[in-house]
């Protein structure tokens, strides 16, 4: 049996948008900057992918700005927060993903960096946060993202929000893991700048958008033509675009029902967990489901030394994909930058791993799954 658990990587494209896209790639071949019939029907249909994208995150149509997807985002919004909004300082965590932390300008000395306090379950501390925005005047970007692509712990977005506004800050939330599978309103989060991707949502790969508040004078990271209001130059891939607003739409549809049917996948797959495993230890808060979002699930499983090294290998053989991005397992690497922050250094030999669901895995494969780990555990 083969079975995909590592949908925080990419997602499998819904079908539908798989018909989408490759309908678009016939119909809407135009270049959407084109005056002439084939390239106002391609801009035509981009300009309705950006009003159903916008109104399924509560922005307005010009607010949307489509790229190639997350990466991109962030270091557009991180480039031009400085260089033109003149940022002087950035609050941000030390459990980002790497486009956030390798774009922060280390070696500028102008800027001020600050990194919240995690409580120790990777939580993002709100006093913390509060106290760091109190104690200084200087323009900042908060850089906090919504959903932890490793441990799945969701930040409180409105709180953050109110807090930004509050102390004058801007508020950027990368919601590259979230969008898709959590309501999420912009205006209502007081969020400045927001990233996405496609591909984590059952879009297609190589698309995004960022959502960049009314008025908010960020400008262009990529140059050259005066496409996406001058703020993304490049011929808009419309097969994309398409596939992305028609991949968000479907899973706005069923956000609900999808956001149940996992937390039984994730439980299911818990408790299978604990009765081969006894304490297997849960990085984050994978188990609160009201704080962690239901598609991930990282645990590490208590095995020894020489059993960690190939789990994953072995796995992987058994036709598994999961993650293993995580601890060192071989004491070679340098493991998870996330569960350093947050996990006893003295674990790290043990093999943390990380599973996660969509709507397209099922209660077999669960078991599936489990019935490998228990094999594994136990030769
Ligand atoms: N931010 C988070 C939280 C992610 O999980 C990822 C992808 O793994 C990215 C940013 C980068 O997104 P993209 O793959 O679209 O460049």
């Amino acid at each position: 049996m083969d079975v995909y658990f590592d949908n925080a990587a990419t997602t499998p494209l819904y079908p539908e948008v798989i018909k989408t896209v490759t309908n678009s790639l016939s119909q809407y071949y135009g270049n959407p900057s084109s005056t002439h019939a084939w390239g106002r029907k391609a801009r035509s249909a981009i300009e309705t992918a950006r009003k159903e994208i916008a109104s399924l995150v509560n922005a307005a149509p010009q607010e949307i700005i489509f790229n190639s997807g997350g990466t991109e985002g962030i270091n557009a919004i991180f480039y031009s927060a400085l260089k033109d909004l003149r940022a002087e300082r950035i609050i941000t965590s030390k459990i980002e993903h790497h486009a956030v932390l390798h774009s922060l300008p280390k070696d500028n000395p102008q800027i001020q960096i600050d990194f919240v306090n995690l409580l120790n379950d990777g939580s993002i501390d709100l006093d913390s946060l509060e106290s760091l925005l109190s104690t200084s005047k200087k323009k900042t970007l908060v850089s906090l993202m919504h959903v932890n692509n490793e441990i799945g712990n969701i930040l409180d977005i409105d709180k953050v929000g109110a807090l930004c506004l509050h102390y004058g800050a801007l508020f950027h939330s990368d919601a590259v893991q979230s969008v898709g599978k959590l309501a999420i309103d912009v205006k209502l989060s007081q969020i400045t700048f927001l990233t996405a991707s496609a591909h984590k949502f059952h879009g297609p790969k190589g698309v995004g958008f960022m959502y960049l508040k009314k008025n908010s004078g960020l400008k262009s990271f990529i140059l050259g033509g005066s496409q996406e209001r001058g703020i993304r130059a490049g011929t808009e891939p419309v097969h994309n675009i398409l596939g992305m607003s028609s991949a968000l739409k479907l899973c706005h549809d069923h956000l609900d029902d999808n956001h149940q049917y996992i937390s039984k996948l994730k439980n299911h797959f818990f408790e299978g967990l604990v009765d081969i495993f006894e304490k297997p230890q849960i990085n984050g808060i994978c188990r609160n489901s009201k704080n962690s979002l239901p598609n991930i699930c990282n645990v590490t499983l208590p095995m020894d030394e020489g059993k960690a090294q190939l789990l994953s290998f072995k796995l992987d053989l058994n036709g598994i994909a999961c993650s293993h991005g995580s601890a060192c397992q071989s004491g070679a690497g340098t493991g998870s930058h996330v569960l350093k922050q947050i996990n006893n250094k003295s674990k790290y030999y043990h093999p943390s791993l990380r599973f996660s669901f969509s709507k397209f895995n099922t209660i077999k494969e669960i078991d599936y799954v489990l019935e490998v780990l228990k094999q594994i555990s136990r030769n």
